[in-house]
């Protein structure tokens, strides 16, 4: 067994966003390509802003992303002994002390010497004054006493990063309420569940000089640190909702694949060295390096993302697809709930000619919606472009009549009609075509033709033909 052990570590205040599931990903990635172990910790120790149902949200969606953590979730809320017996330690062996300041005190010893840094009056309290103070039951946070010196680290993103320790005041390692603080349940759970590597958002790198100091003051070696570059969007600001959907399960109800969340939220600040960038999570795996990871921050772009969603629709097996589709196109009424033998071959065929143009499974009901119902209206510049006037009815008629006296409704015997026309009306065979096309799916681009044609069938075409003669020009 290998001795790597990563943590994602999120703080059930809200559902799982993209910025938090991509640093889970790298987590993810960085312990499957090392054999080492991705473990659950779940940041609860606000029980005023934390909530079970977001526990709930985010572990489905890492699930969603087939993001599989080993060992049981660690919950920071059940092991608050933990925490207090390591301060209780720090107490006895002089590396942190009882402050008995009030708020009101801190503050106006702030506002007097505008200095906001903790000015260590309580270090230098005796053990009587100290032992006074307990007894009498005034409330006590204990603080964490920094000496002066350096700290630094070898940051596998960032490279060497010091800090100064006299930057550092002593800072509060319990509150008064017995409650300890972020500090000091991250350091004594990344003990506890033997961290090796932490990877993390880059907004943690100023906390990591204070961790350092509680890893040495327990005596614990420091585990590696990793701090990932924040996700902006596309006007270099962060991501937020101004920039659209956040949540990955915003992601997955919009029906996106979740392989293709992972894919484009992977790649985002890393690119693999060989260039591809459709890749499986077992290909990421492989290729996945830390110190691949650009310093600069990564830019989520909507298209980029639609496209690589596009990718792997194209790329996912027509039995897949079918299996998800299906619901989607059952609770949007456009198929009934148990599909006979011809329909479900006609579903097989829908999903061949249009995997390639979707980015989402939803658009298979969205805009592929006309393979099961007349289109109710058409694309308003279509049907300006194609079917400008009373002309295109003369052409549509002649073409229908034409279609009508067909038995082979192939794709080629279409196609031949359709040619044989235009050239003896001397006219380009689009001029047939745009207005076909518009009239059995209401759009103005598409698969195929023929092999649209041939999948909707004479009846359905001959139909929507008829309609559209009766309602366009508009
Ligand atoms: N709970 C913290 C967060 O959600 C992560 C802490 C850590 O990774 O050290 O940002």
């Amino acid at each position: 067994m290998s001795d790597i052990y990563v943590r994602f570590a999120p703080s059930p205040t809200g559902a799982l966003h993209l910025g938090g599931a991509r640093t889970a990903i790298y987590n993810w990635l960085f312990a499957r390509s090392k054999g080492g172990k991705f473990l659950l910790r779940i940041e609860d120790t606000d029980n005023k802003r934390s909530k079970v149902e977001y526990v709930n949200q985010i572990c489905d969606s890492l699930k969603w992303l087939g993001l599989n953590w080993d060992d049981e979730p660690v919950f920071q809320s059940k092991r608050l002994e933990d925490y207090q017996e390591a301060v209780r330690q720090m107490v006895k062996n002089g590396r942190a002390y009882y402050c008995f300041c009030t708020p009101e005190e801190l503050e106006e010893r702030r506002r007097a010497s505008g200095e906001y840094r903790y000015d260590g009056k309580c270090r230098s309290l005796s053990e009587t004054e100290i032992k006074a103070n307990l007894d009498a039951g005034k409330p006590a946070a204990v603080r964490f006493k920094v000496n002066a010196g350096m700290t630094q680290w070898t940051d596998r993103v960032y490279g060497t990063i010091k800090v100064n320790n006299s930057e550092i005041d002593d800072f509060i390692i319990q509150r008064s309420n017995g409650i300890p603080t972020y500090q000091l349940a991250v350091v004594v759970d990344d003990i506890f569940m033997r961290i090796s590597h932490v990877i993390r958002g880059e907004d943690h790198i100023s906390n990591t000089a204070k961790q350092i100091l509680l890893y040495n003051a327990l005596d614990y070696p420091v585990p590696e640190f990793a701090h990932l570059p924040l996700l902006n969007g596309t006007d270099g600001k962060r991501l937020s909702k101004r920039h659209g959907a956040t949540g990955v399960d915003e992601y997955r109800d919009l029906g996106y694949p979740p392989e293709a969340v992972f894919n484009y939220l992977a790649i985002l600040g890393w690119v693999p060295k060989d260039g591809n960038e459709i890749l499986k999570p077992e290909e990421l795996i492989k290729r996945f390096r830390l110190e691949d990871i650009a310093r600069k921050s990564a830019v989520f772009d909507v298209k980029k993302f639609d496209w690589v969603s596009n990718e792997h629709i194209k790329r996912t097996d027509n039995e897949k697809i079918y299996n998800i589709v299906l619901p989607i196109l059952i609770e949007n009424g456009l198929v009934h709930e148990t599909p006979d033998r011809e329909m479900q071959k006609y579903i097989f065929k829908f999903i061949d000619l249009m995997k390639s143009r979707f980015r989402t499974y939803r658009q298979f009901a969205e805009l592929g919606s006309y393979f099961f119902k007349d289109p109710e209206k058409y694309e308003g510049k279509a049907a300006r472009k194609n079917w400008k006037n009373e002309s295109v009815n003369q052409r549509m008629q002649t073409l229908l009549e034409a279609l009508k006296e067909l038995d082979d409704f192939s794709g080629s015997s279409t196609e031949r009609v359709i040619r044989q026309l235009s050239e003896q009306m001397e006219i380009s065979a689009g001029k047939l075509i745009h207005p076909t096309r518009l009239a059995v799916s209401g759009y103005g681009v598409g698969p195929g033709i023929f092999e649209l044609l041939e999948t909707l069938g004479k009846e359905t075409v001959v139909r929507r033909i008829e309609t559209a003669l009766s309602k366009l020009p508009q």
